[in-house]
């Protein structure tokens, strides 16, 4: 009996070979340089920054090189996956506006996106490997396995099933086919031809060269399930998917020389291994993972409900992905980040430290670089879904609200007040009759008197204010304002002689400022007036009456 006979006995209802496969997911005919990257998450639930950043990587990587950027969702471990787990992850990358080429709904040609489906694609390997004398089934219970265990502890021998540990290793064609006959469950394993005492060199593009010792257990390909463990099912994936490039968790890197055995048992050229750190985060001195659990800033939704810009959080992982990429946007803040040329040997070997406060720095700088119309948009958007009749009010003053917005905007050095969109309203509130009442905390500076308060409003409003004024005469009639009403119309002249002043034109235009607007420090008051208008002004003066 020869091992086609012990594969046919295995899999007597695999008809396809590996030959078929090379034919139905033949090579990609993609430009020079192309990468194919992969996103291989579990469906376990909604997507968190660490995720989110380690999908970030594979999709610029593809997209630069006019390759391939795919989903593959890994449920082979169904413990763990969710309903609709597929669904939320493709929702988060849409969110974020990642271009993935092919994914488990769209589809594309090397699919299914979904490794449950993929069961005839590993048994076709698996029956291959068996079919050379690779693999072999084996039928050892909990039972026989605990005492190996046992055993190996008690001698200190290495744990796991390897050499004379490998009991089914040499079983008969007769002996298997009894076993099979009484359907005694069995698991598929790899023979290794690994030794232990030896090395093996690779490659990785994060890491740089990486010795480890080779492989010499007979691993579990395929379940009693039939479904293989993760190392059959992405060696088989990543083949035949056309992936050039693995970008996966740093966990893996220990398993490479047993994945690089896998990959030439079957015949498969390896793809290039990144290996990526975890986001971690600083608590007090120590660095842990980023956490779902234990970090709120972890969940993507933070960032959603601050309306913090998707494009921010993104141009935040192109900062911590390259370490050169900052000085670059430096200098190229106007284009995407997608001119950038990403490399992984630019990528930290110990791992990013998520850092909230950059996030934050980053997203301010990136909202001051929108247009008034833009900002508008997406706080409409924001404002849609966290405060309606926020939304229902810049609806309704919807020309007034863009005008309010481009307020030191679209200039040189743009104002950078807010860093997401929750923060707007409490910017610009003051701008907006409904939102103004009677309990407002008045910031008062230097001149507090209600009679002094009171006459430069009287003087201001009824001989200097003009609603038609450009903002050189507003200007020259707050300094005539000022030298009626006994104040320095010119700070110098103040810091020189105060005695002879009441205060200076900063304390007669913070009167203004305040009346209007109840804060002591706001933009460009000339342009708060322009805006406000003369009723919305008076009305405001009126109060102090
Ligand atoms: N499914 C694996 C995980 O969620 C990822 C494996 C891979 O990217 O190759 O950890
Ligand atoms: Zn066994």
């Amino acid at each position: 009996m020869t091992s086609n006979d012990l594969a046919d006995l295995l899999y007597p209802n695999i008809t396809k070979t590996i030959e078929d496969l090379e034919k139905m997911y033949s090579p990609r005919n993609l430009v020079d340089g192309a990468e194919v990257c992969r996103f291989a998450p579990s469906p376990t639930g909604r997507m968190h920054m660490g995720n989110l950043y380690a999908s970030f990587i594979p999709e610029v990587i593809a997209n630069q090189t006019n390759g391939i950027f795919m989903l593959r969702i890994e449920d082979t471990d169904n413990k763990r996956a969710i309903e609709n787990g597929t669904q939320l992850i493709i929702e988060d990358l849409e969110n974020y506006n990642y271009i993935v080429n092919e994914h488990p709904i769209k589809g594309g040609n090397y699919g299914p996106y979904i490794q449950t489906q993929r069961e005839e694609i590993y048994h076709i390997v698996a029956k291959y490997l068996v079919s050379i004398g690779r693999a072999y089934p084996c039928f050892c219970s909990e039972n026989d396995l605990a005492e190996m265990r046992e055993k190996q502890e008690k001698r200190k021998d290495r744990i796991g099933y390897y050499g004379h540990y490998a009991k089914c290793r040499n079983l008969s064609y007769d002996e298997v086919k009894n076993h099979i006959d009484n359907g005694d469950k069995w698991v598929l394993r790899l023979k290794s031809l690994g030794d232990f005492n030896k090395k093996i060199v690779f490659k990785d593009l994060v890491k740089g060269i990486i010795e480890l010792p080779e492989n010499d257990i007979d691993q579990v390909l395929i379940k009693s399930d039939g479904i293989p463990p993760y190392a059959l099912a992405h060696v088989c994936d990543d083949h035949f998917m056309r992936v050039t490039t693995v970008t996966r968790d740093d966990s893996y890197i220990s398993s490479v020389p047993y994945h690089l055995e896998l990959w030439e048992a079957c015949g498969f050229k390896a793809p290039k291994f990144a290996h990526l750190l975890p986001l971690n985060i600083k608590e007090g001195n120590t660095i842990r993972k980023i956490s779902k659990r234990k970090d709120p800033e972890a969940a993507v939704s933070f960032y959603h409900e601050k309306g913090i810009p998707v494009e921010a959080i993104k141009l935040y992982f192109a900062t911590i992905m390259n370490s050169n990429f900052e000085g670059w946007f430096l200098q190229n803040s106007n284009i995407s980040y997608r001119n950038f040329t990403f490399t992984f040997n630019k990528m930290s070997k110990s791992g990013p430290i998520f850092d909230l406060e950059k996030v934050i720095n980053i997203s301010k700088n990136y909202l001051s670089r929108l247009s008034a119309k833009e900002v508008y948009d997406n706080l409409l958007v924001w404002a849609n879904e966290f405060d309606k009749s926020f939304a229902t009010l810049i609806t309704k003053y919807k020309d007034y609200t863009i005008e309010i917005l481009n307020i030191e905007r679209e200039q040189k050095k743009p104002r950078k007040d807010f860093s997401c969109y929750s923060e707007i309203k409490s910017y610009i509130w003051y701008m907006y009759d409904e939102l103004f009442d009677d309990e407002n905390n008045y910031e008062w500076q230097n001149i507090t008197n209600t009679d002094e308060i009171k006459n430069i409003l009287d003087v201001y409003i009824n001989k200097y204010y003009n609603i038609s004024d450009d903002k050189d005469m507003w200007f020259a009639k707050m300094k005539s304002l000022s030298d009626e009403l006994g104040y320095a119309s010119n700070t110098k002249d103040y810091k020189d002689n105060s005695d002879k002043y009441k205060g200076s034109i900063v304390d007669v235009s913070m009167v203004i400022r305040v009346a209007l607007t109840t804060k002591s420090m706001t933009p460009d008051l000339y342009e708060i007036m322009k805006l406000l208008g003369k009723d919305r002004i008076k009305s405001r003066f009126d109060y102090f009456n």
